[in-house]
């Protein structure tokens, strides 16, 4: 039986593998040596990973002995808040879950640095926060180049400044806007930075912690003296070949970043012309071009992921669901947004292989969703606002 055709539009959850990562990751996997063997066998896996980690560095401004490869951005993230015994960390509610856990697990004193109602972290809380507040001791600020719900990009150079004048390590998780910004390690002056390679149209399961050279962090696994002692264990030779093809086709492939702002920003223009009501949260503050963070008072985000899935198209929601109960995403949550437009929050992320008819795609189910929840309103029009809020909701 042949499957109807999808429409993919969720690259900010994953991207699909771009050609030439599945072609380096194939070729790849005929390399039987061990990188650390001195045979023939292990100098051509060898030089498969450094050559990926000329590529990874290439992207960010890095030199290739700063860049670590791991199991993804969640253990660079983790990694960066367990592994520097830090007495004071520095925090905005907008991050990541791979960043918001282990420093809740920490031993350190968190300090909650508060975003504006768009979701921008305001850089004097952390003036204030070292300059008014208790010693900091050792300290480290965690701050996102952009959001995964909203693309929304934060001041990361300027709190980098602060934070280096003051003797602050800062890390800076680049896993949504690598690829999607042109980056450039030294002029954000941030320490550490992360990355993901299944976001740039790699593989899952393989990133990087970018470690500014002389940034003193314990080791990730010892034993093993594999990336130079910092994380332990044979090479992921076949993810990290995907990862550094992909950085290299991010990196090279800048026109695409104007191309796909084109489309989202199309999206958007059409989104609301066909229900003016829409509001697409952030849209007042610098974001990344691939990403809109769209909500409707009414329609409920878990009821619209469900109707596009349905009708073929892969999208997602701001909000949270677990264990059968839905919640608000913590990040709108953070920004304070008006719960009622958090609960309608959602997700349409971009990306290297998105075209217009994946746009037109969204545009039809969109203005049937609006057809539908209007009709279901309009039959009923002695009913209370509130009332007729629910039925389109279930619409
Ligand atoms: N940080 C951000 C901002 C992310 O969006 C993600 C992935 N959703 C991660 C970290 C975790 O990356 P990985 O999947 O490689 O563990």
């Amino acid at each position: 039986m042949m499957s109807a055709p999808r429409t993919y539009l969720d690259y900010n959850a994953t991207c699909p593998l771009r050609p030439e990562v599945r072609a380096a990751m194939l070729a790849a996997m005929d390399a039987v040596g061990n990188p650390s063997s001195v045979h023939a066998e292990g100098r051509r896996a060898r030089a498969i990973v450094e050559t990926a980690r000329e590529q990874v560095a290439a992207l960010v401004g890095a030199k290739p002995l700063e860049v670590v490869f791991t199991s993804g951005a969640t253990e660079a993230n983790a990694w960066v808040v367990n592994a520097g015994s830090w007495d004071t960390i520095f925090v905005c509610g907008v991050e990541h879950e791979s960043v918001l856990t282990p420093v809740m697990e920490s031993r350190a004193r968190a300090v909650d640095v508060p975003v504006d109602a768009n979701g921008v972290a305001i850089v004097s809380a952390i003036a204030s926060g070292v300059l008014n507040g208790p010693p900091v001791g050792r300290a480290l600020v965690l701050l996102q180049v952009a959001n995964n719900e909203t693309g929304v990009i934060q001041p990361v150079a300027d709190v980098a400044h602060f934070a280096r004048e003051h003797g602050l390590i800062m890390h800076t998780d680049a896993v949504q806007a690598a690829g999607r910004l042109s980056l450039d390690m030294d002029a954000f002056g941030v320490d550490t930075l992360s990355l993901s390679a299944h976001k740039l149209g790699g593989p899952k399961g393989v990133g990087a912690l970018i470690i500014r050279d002389g940034t003193k962090l314990a080791n990730m696994i010892s034993g093993g003296g594999q990336e130079r002692r910092r994380r332990g264990g044979t090479e992921n030779v076949v993810g990290i070949a995907g990862f550094g093809a992909a950085a290299q086709a991010a990196a090279t492939d800048l026109v695409q970043i104007e191309r796909v702002r084109c489309l989202r920003d199309r999206l958007e223009r059409e989104a609301r012309a066909l229900a003016p009501a829409t509001v697409v949260i952030g849209s007042a503050v610098q974001r990344l071009g691939n990403t809109t963070c769209l909500a409707l008072v009414g329609l409920s985000a878990e009821t619209l992921v469900i109707k596009f899935d349905l009708a073929g198209l892969a999208i997602s929601a701001g909000s949270a669901c677990s264990s059968g109960k839905v919640g608000i995403s913590h990040v709108l949550a953070a920004q304070r947004l008006d719960p009622a437009l958090a609960r309608a929050a959602i997700r349409i992320s971009l990306g290297w292989n998105t075209s217009d008819a994946d746009v037109d795609a969204f545009l039809k189910v969109w203005a049937e969703i609006i057809h539908a929840a209007d009709s279901a309103a309009v039959q009923v029009p002695h009913r209370s606002s509130a009332e007729r809020a629910s039925l389109a909701r279930v619409a």
